[in-house]
C-alpha cells in the first residue's frame, strides 16, 4: 500500500455557542432522506444535540464509527461545574444508545460530511457559529475505504439479525436474480 494525499475534513464544535435550536438535525436528516428533502426526522440525523435545557447543556455530536460492543467502563466529565452524562461526547453508534441508528433498519448512521456539497449543511444552517468547517491535507496510507464501509454495514446487520438469517436472505436474493 502506498501513501496518498487526503483532505481531512473537520467540523469544529463550540458547545458554548450552541443554543439547542436543532436546525443541524433538521437539515442533516432532510439531506439524507430518500428522496432528498422529502422528510426531516431528527432520529435519522447524523448529528444529534445532546440536550439538557434545565442544566443549560447542549452538545452537538456528529456520528462516528459503528461499534458492536458497549464500553465496559465510562467517563464522566465535569466542565465549569457542569456534570455531563457518560456518553455525551461519544460519537459511536453502539448498542447502549439509540442515537446514530436508522430508526427502521437499525443500520448505523455515520456523518459523510454531506457528500457532494461544498460545505457541510449543518455548518451552513448553524446561525450561532457553534459549528465551523475546517479542511487540511495529510499524507495517509491508501486503504480500501469502500470495502471497510461495506464490512461495517454487514457487521451491524449480522449483530442485529444473526449470521444465518443474513446468509439465507442473501441466498434468496441471488436466486431471484
Ligand atoms: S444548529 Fe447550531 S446552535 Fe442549533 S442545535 Fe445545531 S449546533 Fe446548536
Ligand atoms: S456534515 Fe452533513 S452528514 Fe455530517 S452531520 Fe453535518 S449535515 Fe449531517
Amino acid at each position: 500500500m502506498g501513501e496518498k494525499k487526503k483532505i481531512i475534513k473537520t467540523i469544529k464544535i463550540d458547545a458554548d455557542k450552541c443554543n439547542g435550536c436543532r436546525s443541524c438535525e433538521v437539515i442533516c436528516s432532510a439531506f439524507h432522506a430518500e428522496p432528498k428533502y422529502s422528510s426531516n426526522n431528527p432520529a435519522r440525523s447524523r448529528i444529534r444535540v445532546i440536550r439538557d435545557p434545565i442544566r443549560d447543556i447542549y452538545i452537538p455530536v456528529c456520528a462516528g464509527e459503528y461499534t458492536p460492543a458497549e464500553c465496559m467502563g465510562r467517563d464522566k466529565y465535569v466542565i465549569d461545574g457542569k456534570e455531563y452524562d457518560e456518553c455525551s461526547f461519544c460519537r459511536a453508534s453502539c448498542p447502549s444508545r439509540k442515537e446514530f441508528k436508522e430508526p427502521d433498519s437499525g443500520l448505523p448512521l455515520k456523518c459523510d460530511m454531506c457528500e457532494g456539497e461544498d460545505e457541510p449543511l449543518c455548518v451552513k444552517w448553524c446561525i450561532t457559529d457553534a459549528l465551523t468547517y475546517e479542511e487540511r491535507e495529510e499524507e495517509v496510507e491508501e486503504e480500501g475505504e469502500e470495502q471497510e464501509e461495506l464490512e461495517i454495514g454487514l457487521e451491524s446487520l449480522v449483530d442485529k439479525h444473526g449470521l444465518d438469517k443474513i446468509m439465507d436472505t442473501i441466498a434468496r436474493i441471488s436466486n431471484k436474480g
